[in-house]
Order: C-alpha cells, then sequence, then structure tokens
C-alpha cells in the first residue's frame, strides 16, 4: 500500500478551498487537483498548482487518486459519493451528508461491498466551545449535567445561494442543526426519548430559517437546540446547568462564566425584593457562596479530522466520526422536522 494519498476535491466554492487549507500540514495527503462545474473556480484552484479536471468522469477514471473530498450543495451528495465509493476511491463527504436517512442508508449499502472508506466532515466536533463543554460535563466540574442549551444565532437570514432552496438541500436544519444535533449526541451519550420542534419562516417559504427543537433523553436530561438567522441580540452559544453550578460561552471568543456552587453553603436565603414583591427562592447568589471563573480552555487539535481520515485509509484505525452517529443524527432531525410539521412530541 503506498504511503502517499493523492486527493482531489470535487466542488470549489468556500468549503471546498477550506479542505485545501485543511490539508496544508497533512503531509501524507497530497492534494492533486479540483473538479468543479465553474471553470473560474478550478482557475483558484490552479493558482495553488492543483490540476484542473475536466469531468467528473475523468475524475473516477485516474487511478492516481486515491481520496475525493466532495464540498458541493447537499442534494449532489449521494450520487457523487455513491460512484466515488463504487469507482474504488475512499471519500470525504460535507456535511449534511445527504438530505435524509434513505439517502444515507443507500450510500451505506454501498460502503459495505466498497473498498473505500467512508468519511463525514462533521468538523464542529474540533470546535474549542464545544470541547470545553465536553470537558466540563466528562470530569463533573458542575456536577452532574441536568440541562444543555446550544445554540447559534446570525442576523443576515439564509444566505440567498442555493442554502435558500429545499431542492438543493437548504434550511438551517441541515445546515446548522446537524452540527448542533451531532455535538449533543456525543456530550450526551445517550439515546433520545423524546422531541418537540418549530421551525421558522420569518422570511423564507421553501426552507426553515432556523428552529428550536427541545429534547428529553432516556435518563432525563432535557436540552434546547436553537438556530436563528434574524437574531439582532444573539444569545450565548452554551448554557449549560449542572447539579453543583452551570456555565455559559457567549460566543466564539470563548467569553463566558462558569459558576461553582461552594460546597458547605446553606441552600437558603434571607428574602429580597424582586420587582412588586418578595422572592427568597429566586434571590441572586454572589461570590460568598459562588465560584465564579472564566471558561476554561482546551488545544485544539485541527489536524485531527485528516490524520484520521489517513490512518483509517491506511488501516491503521476506524473512523472518529462513526457512520451509526450519523444516521442517527439524520433520523432526529427527520423527526424535528415531523414534530414541527404535525406541532406534535415525537416519542422515539
Ligand atoms: P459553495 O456554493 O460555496 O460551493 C459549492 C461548489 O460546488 C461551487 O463552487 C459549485 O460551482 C460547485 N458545484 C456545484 N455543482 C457541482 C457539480 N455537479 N460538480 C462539481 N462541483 C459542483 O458552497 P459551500 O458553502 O462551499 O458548501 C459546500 C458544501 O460544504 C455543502 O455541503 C455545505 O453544507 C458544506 N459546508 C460545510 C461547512 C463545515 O463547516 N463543515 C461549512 C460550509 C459549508
Amino acid at each position: 500500500m503506498k504511503d502517499i494519498k493523492n486527493a482531489v476535491i470535487i466542488g470549489f466554492g468556500g468549503m471546498g478551498q477550506q479542505h485545501r487549507h485543511l490539508l496544508e500540514p497533512i503531509n501524507n495527503i497530497n492534494l492533486i487537483g479540483t473538479y468543479d462545474i465553474e471553470s473560474e473556480k478550478m482557475i483558484k484552484g490552479s493558482q495553488y498548482g492543483l490540476k484542473a479536471y475536466e469531468s467528473y468522469k475523468d475524475v473516477l477514471e485516474d487511478v492516481n487518486i486515491d481520496l475525493l473530498i466532495i464540498a458541493t450543495p447537499n442534494h449532489l451528495h449521494k450520487n457523487i459519493v455513491i460512484s466515488g465509493l463504487e469507482a474504488g476511491k475512499h471519500v470525504v463527504c460535507e456535511k449534511p451528508v445527504t438530505l435524509n436517512s434513505n439517502e444515507l442508508q443507500e450510500i451505506l449499502d454501498v460502503c459495505e461491498v466498497s473498498e473505500g472508506e467512508f468519511f463525514i466532515h462533521q468538523n464542529r466536533r474540533w470546535d474549542e466551545d464545544y470541547l470545553v463543554v465536553k470537558q466540563v460535563a466528562d470530569q463533573k466540574m458542575i456536577g452532574d449535567i441536568f440541562h444543555i442549551e446550544t445554540k447559534v444565532h446570525g442576523s443576515r437570514g439564509v444566505p440567498g445561494d442555493w442554502r435558500k432552496e429545499k431542492e438543493y438541500g437548504g434550511g438551517m436544519m441541515l445546515d446548522w442543526g446537524v452540527h448542533l444535533i451531532d455535538r449533543l449526541m456525543c456530550l450526551v451519550n445517550e439515546p433520545v426519548k423524546s422531541l418537540f420542534c418549530k421551525l421558522s419562516h420569518i422570511r423564507t417559504n421553501d426552507v426553515d430559517d432556523g428552529f428550536i427543537l427541545h429534547l428529553t433523553f432516556d435518563s432525563g436530561i432535557t436540552a434546547v437546540v436553537e438556530v436563528g438567522t434574524f437574531n439582532y441580540i444573539q444569545m450565548p452559544l452554551w448554557y449549560v446547568l449542572g447539579s453543583q453550578g452551570a456555565m455559559e460561552i457567549d460566543d466564539w471568543s470563548m467569553a463566558g462564566r462558569m459558576h461553582r456552587f461552594n460546597e458547605n453553603n446553606e441552600m437558603d436565603a434571607k428574602p429580597i425584593v424582586a420587582g412588586a414583591g418578595l422572592t427568597k427562592t429566586m434571590a441572586y447568589r454572589d461570590e460568598s457562596t459562588l465560584t465564579i471563573s472564566e471558561i476554561p480552555r482546551v488545544t485544539v487539535d485541527n489536524n485531527e479530522f485528516y490524520n484520521n481520515v489517513y490512518e483509517t485509509m491506511m488501516g491503521n484505525m476506524t473512523q472518529i466520526i462513526k457512520n451509526s452517529e450519523v444516521m442517527y443524527v439524520m433520523k432526529l432531525m427527520e423527526a424535528a422536522m415531523e414534530s414541527s410539521r404535525l406541532n406534535q412530541v415525537i416519542y422515539l
């Protein structure tokens, strides 16, 4: 087996070009070319010394190519992935892997008999904000987590390209929901018992321009996943409650705070004036009963995804991002869309 694997990127738009950047430090994967239906995209590739393939057929027939990286609009993923696997190539595909679970199953059926390995680029598992929440949860830094809110908010609507069109696999559930749900599942690591979702169509008819999704896990842990594109005041990326504290991550700069309840402090409080009434239940805490700290930081290995792709192609590892995990997330997204359509809780 040869040590250096040759790769070609299919679809050299925004994310295709990001893959070129991601591959730069990966010594054992040699990016040799691009194929895109827009010639100016391939001209961009040639500025980096990448060969411009004239057709996808030429890519499939090139025996020097080991790995295809698919970064086309979503509706094209399934057929391009399947033909790549059938041609004996390894394939990396962008998220959302397909438009629905049936399409993904078609790919997985081909995977069963193909020689090539299949990878899905759920790259937001390498976002520092997520990795910090995972560390806080795993190390029980705020006790046992019982509620998680994970949100992304923009205020510019859905971009005016294919993401606005249903037939191209547009909409925010498939675009961002797939990331947030994927990470939530890694974090909680137990099945979902029920969910309720409302998709929003504030300025779109065809696709959702956001959603609010409530989930209850087997053990009773609850979560809210929210994506918005008309939020002129953004909410924190993460709001996490544990039995011994809470944490909030405001944004990607990692601003935020962690509050830990000091052991041996009375839970009771004196009544305070709150609006037009009194309350002791809701009396605010201060630093006499809390340890307030900044968000802990973690070092992120931005090369881990492609190193795993390489080592898996070489037979030394298995995929970090499992097909079964991606399928589960796909089915949750389908259940969420069905919940919104029926305006009903879905029990799984
Ligand atoms: P884009 O519109 O910028 O790029 C898509 C490219 O595909 C364009 O250059 C287009 O000409 C090309 N294309 C269209 N049809 C093609 C075909 N038949 N064969 C070859 N090329 C074709 O879109 P984008 O933002 O780069 O998104 C591409 C994919 O990457 C989508 O699946 C998207 O969901 C995903 N994405 C992932 C992330 C992430 O962080 N993982 C971020 C952005 C986009």
